[in-house]
């Protein structure tokens, strides 16, 4: 077996609302214990024609996902609101809590409803003092209805 090969047997094929996504298996390897670290030809999602997995799921937090799996880094898309963003996480099985700092402001900005983001960052003074400048804007969106 050459390289060439091998190459192709790593990869894998995931269809995410329509927009197809290749990654190696390795990569997805790399986050135990989720929904695509999981993933095997058996489950009733994978297509043996085109040899892709379908999941019916919002295609560009996917993006941010699938990213998250190759860098080791979580950041926030800057087209979905909070709790969507959410509810995409709890599908593919991981943890809002691993946004990256760069992120946090944009999380917590659309409205995230749940309050456990500024409990772990602390108080405000606190978040000023982590140079926060946009604290008050998040004082007045942060539970907008
Ligand atoms: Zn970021």
């Amino acid at each position: 077996m050459n390289l060439i090969n091998m190459d192709a047997e790593n990869r894998v094929v995931l269809n995410v609302g329509g927009i197809r996504h290749e990654t190696y298996k390795a990569t997805l390897k790399k986050i135990p214990a989720t929904r695509l670290s999981r993933l095997t030809e058996a489950l009733a999602n994978y297509d043996p024609i085109l040899n892709e997995y379908f999941f019916d799921r919002h295609p560009g937090v996917f993006a941010q996902v699938l990213n998250y799996y190759r860098t080791g880094k979580l950041h926030y898309p800057t087209d979905v609101c909070g709790p969507l963003f959410e509810e995409e996480l709890e599908f593919w099985g991981l943890d809002a809590n691993q946004v990256e700092p760069c992120c946090w402001m944009t999380y917590t900005q659309v409205g995230n409803p749940s309050t456990s983001h500024l409990g772990e960052l602390g108080s405000i003074p606190r978040l000023l003092s982590l140079g926060f400048s946009r604290v008050a804007i998040f004082t007045d969106y942060a539970y907008h209805p």
